[in-house]
């Protein structure tokens, strides 16, 4: 099939090249030319396990990226991933997404086969109806029928992208008729799983769900940490007990810093503020926030409790990312802990395998090194805030640190002496 995506970033890029991979002829909108010009020469502008191979495979023969939106008027479907960010109340700004809703529509307007806008980005519940519709049919001038519409929200992992694409749990898709469902159904052809169909808004209902859900876990778990801590009882051996049973299962209990990402904290907050328009009183999704932006407070105090003076010491951070195996340092519990460090008047030497250039652009005046080794080097005390395996072979390193003060805000290290954030 002839497939526009619109987005090339996370998202857009990883679906790309998986659409592409099945054998479909996609072509990329992305407004940032930079990113075109790595797209086009099969560099991946992020870090994504297995794309380079796939993009290597694919750009220039059934995959091509471009900044406007020409020549796309014969695709069969559309899929809009652009970002979702939140605005300054928490909910989502939709301008991204109405604005290549427009330019997909102008892009459309002569065209007359049936053609289906699908909307990937993670969007508030009736916004594939209120937002995109109308934009697309203004700007196309085309009559309603002509165009079918469907909702196909993504749940892939960063770090994991290629696997979750190629492996679902399920495909989600919502649509506003069986023609437009069927045509996105088979762009999915020969990706295992399980199909869902839902209606518009309930696709894009359970995108947020399942997050909030998912955030609901890891603040359940760290709440449970902070009790046991107190208690003197190691959170992650009643964890390992709670995930054994098959309702609650093992996943996303590892209690911690906290969540981050560029998705679970402005989904829950966007979700939060949906809830509060229509006059509900969202107190579980509130606590679940509450909880995960107190975690990073509870490093810094443990620090301080243990050196008695954060000021003009020399902290070693381990660990940019929001989570390992990726460059994306979006919403990371790092951001915050850094930033009362900061504060406090630490002098912090910070190292993390990929996302240091991330990070610079929140606190480009750090000191970054490029081993965690040097890093430790006369450290008074280090704080592990990312789970990156490599810091598991970390050993003698930690002798050369003016004083052994370790802590985890991650459980990671697999040596003698170290305490946890909330164990
Ligand atoms: P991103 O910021 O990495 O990518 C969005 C891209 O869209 C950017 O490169 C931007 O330049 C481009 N863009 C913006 N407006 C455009 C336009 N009018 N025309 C063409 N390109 C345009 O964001 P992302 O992480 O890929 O997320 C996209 C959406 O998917 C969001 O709604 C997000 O919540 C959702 N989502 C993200 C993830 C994730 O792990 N990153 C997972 C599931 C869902």
């Amino acid at each position: 099939m002839e497939i526009t995506v619109v987005g090339g970033g996370y998202v857009g890029l990883v679906t790309s090249a998986c659409f592409a991979n099945l054998g479909h002829t996609v072509r990329i909108i992305e407004i940032d030319s930079h990113k075109v010009e790595q797209i086009n020469k099969g560099i991946p502008p992020i870090f994504e396990e297995g794309l380079e191979e796939i993009l290597t495979r694919t750009i220039g023969k059934n995959l091509t990226a471009q900044s406007d939106y020409k020549s796309i008027e014969n695709s069969d479907v559309f899929f809009i991933c652009v970002g979702t960010p939140p605005q300054e109340d928490g909910s989502a700004n939709l301008c991204y997404l109405a604005q290549a809703a427009e330019s997909i529509g102008a892009a459309i307007q002569g065209t007359k086969k049936y053609q289906v806008i699908t909307v990937k980005s993670t969007v508030p519940p009736g916004t594939t109806e209120s937002v995109v519709l109308p934009a697309v049919l203004n700007a196309s001038g085309r009559i309603r029928e002509t165009i079918g519409f469907c909702m196909n929200p993504e749940f892939l992992r960063e770090g994991k992208a290629i696997e979750d694409f190629q492996n679902p749990d399920r495909i989600v898709i919502g649509g506003d008729s069986q023609d437009a469902i069927s045509t996105v159904k088979k762009v999915y052809e020969g990706v295992p799983g399980p199909v869902i169909i839902t209606s518009l808004p309930a696709a894009e209902m359970i995108k947020y769900a399942s997050n909030a859900f998912l955030a609901m876990k890891i603040s359940f778990s760290n709440e449970i940490g902070n009790i046991c801590k107190k208690l003197g009882i190691h959170v992650y051996e009643v964890m390992n007990g709670v995930g054994y049973d098959h309702r609650i299962n093992p996943h996303f209990l590892n209690a911690g810093l906290g969540f981050g990402g560029s998705c679970f904290p402005k989904d829950v907050m966007a979700l939060i503020r949906l809830a509060e328009r229509n006059n509900e009183e969202p107190v579980l999704l509130s606590s679940v926030i509450e909880v995960n932006e107190k975690q990073p407070d509870r490093i810094v105090s443990l620090l301080k409790e243990r050196i008695s003076t954060i000021n003009n010491k020399r902290i070693a951070i381990l660990g940019l990312a929001f989570k390992d195996n990726t460059d994306d340092v979006r919403d990371s519990r790092a951001i915050p802990v850094i930033r009362s460090l900061l504060n406090e008047g630490a002098d912090i030497v910070a190292y993390d395998p990929m996302a240091t250039d991330s990070m610079k652009r929140y606190y480009p005046d750090l000191q970054y090194v490029k081993s965690a080794g040097n890093a430790l080097k006369g450290a008074d005390a280090c704080l592990i805030l990312t789970e990156w395996p490599e810091f598991k072979e970390l050993e003698s390193e930690f002798d050369t640190m003016k004083s052994r003060v370790i802590i985890e805000g991650r459980r990671i290290l697999s040596i003698e002496g170290v305490e946890g954030v909330c164990w």
